[in-house]
């Protein structure tokens, strides 16, 4: 997935999570379940190995300063590389994964939620065969009202204004039936490919731990602009 920069500022200056409250009580009871085995690595190493030049492939440097930032060491040799746009604050980082987590995580709540509804894509199909049959009532009714209109039973404005009504009927159910079969397909591919994942858990994460970074993240790739392209360990749940 890439972060360009200016996506970052969602969640500025805060680690807040942007979850509905049933998810958040879900995470938690997760939470506390695995709580108690967390192993601490000094907050400087977290990153060690996972940040990547998106230029020529290295492993970025950690700058040690006030405002730690990352930097890729090739704009020492090579002073106009494109390397040398890289200056990642560790800060923004931080920022910008935690809301990536959130984010994948609590798709993946979403995801798993709609699964235990049972059935869900039986219920799907059931919605898909409604609609079709409305279509075919519409149109056999479409049909006994031109019947009517042409025997004389009933006057042209009357004819007129049914067919009007059900021309706009027949169009909402052809939008339904499209809109029901994209839905169809979406969870024919999600049954099969879904994780039994944990990831549920980081849906409310604050902090990043070097445990959860190695657990989550296989690489980030950093471009010039500190673009991030963040490689996960888990499949992506992200549809954009
Ligand atoms: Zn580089």
């Amino acid at each position: 997935m890439k972060v360009p920069k200016e996506d970052w500022i969602v969640v500025k200056d805060t680690h807040e999570a942007v979850v509905p409250k049933d998810i958040f009580e879900e995470a938690q009871k997760v939470l506390r379940s695995c709580s108690g085995k967390t192993m601490r690595i000094k907050p400087s190493q977290r990153f060690r190995g996972l940040l990547k030049c998106g230029v020529c492939g290295k492993v970025l440097v950690r700058s040690v300063c006030k405002e730690p930032y990352f930097y890729c060491l090739t704009r020492r040799t090579v002073p106009d590389a494109l390397c040398g746009q890289i200056h990642l604050r560790e800060r923004d980082l931080e920022t910008a994964l935690l809301a990536s987590i959130q984010n994948q995580a609590r798709l993946l709540l979403e995801t798993e939620k709609e699964h235990e509804e049972e059935n869900f894509l039986d219920v799907v199909n059931k919605e898909i065969r409604d609609c079709q049959e409305a279509v075919s009532r519409c149109k056999a009714k479409q049909a006994a009202v031109f019947e009517d209109y042409a025997e004389g039973r009933i006057t042209r404005q009357e004819y007129l204004s049914s067919k009007r009504d059900m021309a706009r009927q027949q169009e909402e159910m052809t939008a339904m039936y499209t809109e029901l079969n994209v839905k169809r397909v979406k969870l024919q591919q999600m049954s099969g490919s879904l994780e039994k994942s944990d990831l549920g858990r980081y849906a409310c994460v604050s902090e990043l731990t070097r445990e959860l970074l190695v657990e989550l993240v296989k690489e980030i790739l950093v471009s010039g602009n500190d673009t991030l392209e963040i490689v996960w360990n888990f499949k992506e749940w992200m549809v954009d």
